[in-house]
C-alpha cells in the first residue's frame, strides 16, 4: 500500500489530546496518533499551540546552518535514496569546501553541515579530519566566533566517530529513517550491509561520545502507518535526541522504491499521498515541539519540494532551524536524493536571498552568528559540569 492509512480504531478526541500536550504531559500512543492525524481546524489548532511553545523557548529566532553536500559516492543501497542513481560520482575538494566556508563566514554563518553518501574507509576519515583541521586553522572552533562543524556522513565505527569528534566536529545527524525495525528492514536491501541494530548502535555511540546528536525519519514511506509515526515521535522523545530533521519521502524515479511505486500507482494517488505526507510532516514538527520543547527541529528542504508554502508553515509552527544549501552549483545536479529539488538550478546567493525573504515574510529573525546548540544539550552539559 502506498498511502498513509488513517487509524480506524476509536481514538481520544483531538481536544483532549491537545490539552494533554499543552499541559506538558508525556502523551500516550493513541494521543500521539490523534494529533498526527489532525486536519483542517484541528491542524490549525495544533499549529498555533506549537507556535506558542516555539516562541516561548526561541522567541522569533530561526537558527541558520549552511549545508554543503560534498560527495554522492556511497557504499549503501538504500532503496529510496537518489544518490544510488548517479553513475558520475563527485567529491568536492578541500579547497572548494573552504571556499564555501569563506562565503558562509562572510555572510555570517557559523554553522556548516557537511553531508555526503557513506564511505566508511579510513582514507575517507583521514580526508574529513584533514578538512576539519584546515577549517579550524582558518576560523577556529571557538563558540560563536569560529565555525561549528556538523557532520552527516552515515554509519561509521565508534572509533571513527571518536576521531572526527577529537578533530573538532561538534554535531552529527544520522536519521534512523524508520524507528520500527520491520519498516526499516522493508526499505533497505537484505545484503548484509544494512542493519537496524547497527544504525541504533551508531546513534547510541554518537550521543555517548558527546556529539550534539540529531536523528529523524521519512514520512509517507510505502507501508508506513500513523502507528509507526507515533512510535517515531516517542522514540525521539524517550531517547532525548537533541535535534530532529525529518521530512516527507519523495519519489526518485531511478531508485528501487521509486520504480516500484510508479509501476503500481496512478499520478493522482501519488499526488494525494504526497499532500498527506506533507501535512503529516508538519504535524510531526508540531507534536514534537510540544513533547520536546528544548530540541532543535529543522524545516527540511524536501518539504518545500512537495508544496510551496510548507516551509513557511513549518517555521511558523514547531520548527526553529533552517539549512540553506551552499553546495557549489556545478555539483547540485548529482546530489538529488529525491526529484524536484528546486535548489538544483540555483546558486548559493539565490538560495541565501530566498531564505532571507521567506523569514522576513513570516516575521522571523534569522540568526547566523551564533552556534545555537539545542537548549536540551546545553542544559545536560551544565548538569554534568555542576552535578
Ligand atoms: N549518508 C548519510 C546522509 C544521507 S542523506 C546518512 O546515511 O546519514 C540525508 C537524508 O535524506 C537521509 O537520511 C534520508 O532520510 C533522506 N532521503 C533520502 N532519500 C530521500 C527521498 N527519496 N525522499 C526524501 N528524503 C530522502
Amino acid at each position: 500500500m502506498y498511502s498513509l492509512r488513517r487509524v480506524t480504531r476509536p481514538l481520544p478526541t483531538f481536544a483532549s489530546a491537545l490539552r494533554s500536550a499543552v499541559s506538558g504531559a508525556v502523551l500516550a500512543h493513541d494521543e500521539l496518533v490523534t494529533l498526527l492525524q489532525a486536519r483542517s481546524s484541528d491542524f490549525a489548532a495544533l499549529h498555533s499551540a506549537a507556535a506558542a511553545a516555539t516562541k516561548r523557548v526561541f522567541g522569533d529566532e530561526v537558527s541558520m546552518r549552511g549545508i554543503v553536500e560534498f560527495s554522492n559516492a556511497c557504499e549503501k543501497r538504500c532503496t529510496y535514496c537518489g544518490v544510488t542513481a548517479y553513475d558520475r560520482k563527485f567529491l568536492v575538494s578541500h579547497e572548494q569546501i573552504l571556499e564555501c566556508c569563506e562565503y558562509m563566514h562572510r555572510a555570517g554563518y557559523r554553522n556548516i553541515v557537511l553531508q555526503s553518501g557513506e564511505i566508511a574507509s579510513e582514507q575517507r576519515i583521514d580526508w574529513v579530519c584533514e578538512l576539519l583541521d584546515k577549517i579550524k586553522r582558518r576560523y577556529t572552533f571557538e563558540r560563536d566566533r569560529g565555525m561549528c562543524v556538523v557532520l552527516s556522513i552515515g554509519e561509521l565505527s565508534r572509533r571513527q566517530y571518536e576521531r572526527l569528534f577529537d578533530a573538532g566536529a561538534q554535531r552529527y545527524l544520522l536519521r534512523i529513517e524508520a524507528s520500527d525495525r520491520q519498516l526499516y528492514e522493508q526499505i533497505h536491501p537484505t545484503d548484509g550491509n544494512h542493519s537496524y541494530e547497527r544504525r541504533l548502535q551508531c546513534l547510541r555511540d554518537l550521543k555517548d561520545i558527546g556529539y550534539v546528536t540529531g536523528t529523524g525519519v521519512m514520512v509517507g514511506l510505502p507501508g508506513q502507518t500513523y502507528d509507526n509515526l507515533a512510535n517515531d515521535v516517542a522514540f525521539f522523545r524517550d531517547n532525548q535526541f537533541h535535534m530532529i530533521g525529518l521530512g516527507p519521502y519523495i519519489i526518485h524515479k531511478d531508485t528501487v522504491m521509486g520504480k516500484s511505486i510508479i509501476s503500481r500507482t496512478t499520478q493522482k494517488e501519488r499526488e494525494e499521498t504526497a499532500v498527506e505526507a506533507g501535512m503529516t510532516t508538519l504535524n510531526m514538527y508540531n507534536v514534537l515541539r510540544l513533547q520536546c520543547p528544548y530540541i532543535n527541529i529543522a524545516a527540511t528542504t524536501a518539504l518545500e519540494t512537495l508544496k510551496r508554502g510548507y516551509k513557511k508553515l513549518a517555521l511558523t509552527g514547531g520548527s526553529n532551524v533552517l539549512m540553506p544549501i551552499i553546495t557549489p552549483k556545478q555539483f547540485r545536479a548529482g546530489y538529488q536524493l529525491y526529484e524536484g529539488k528546486k535548489e538544483v538550478d540555483m546558486d548559493r546567493e539565490e538560495t541565501h536571498r530566498e531564505v532571507l525573504k521567506l523569514l522576513n515574510d513570516i516575521g522571523k529573525k534569522p540568526v547566523f552568528t551564533k552556534w545555537n546548540h539545542p537548549p536540551l544539550f546545553m542544559h545536560k552539559q551544565r548538569q554534568e559540569l555542576n552535578p
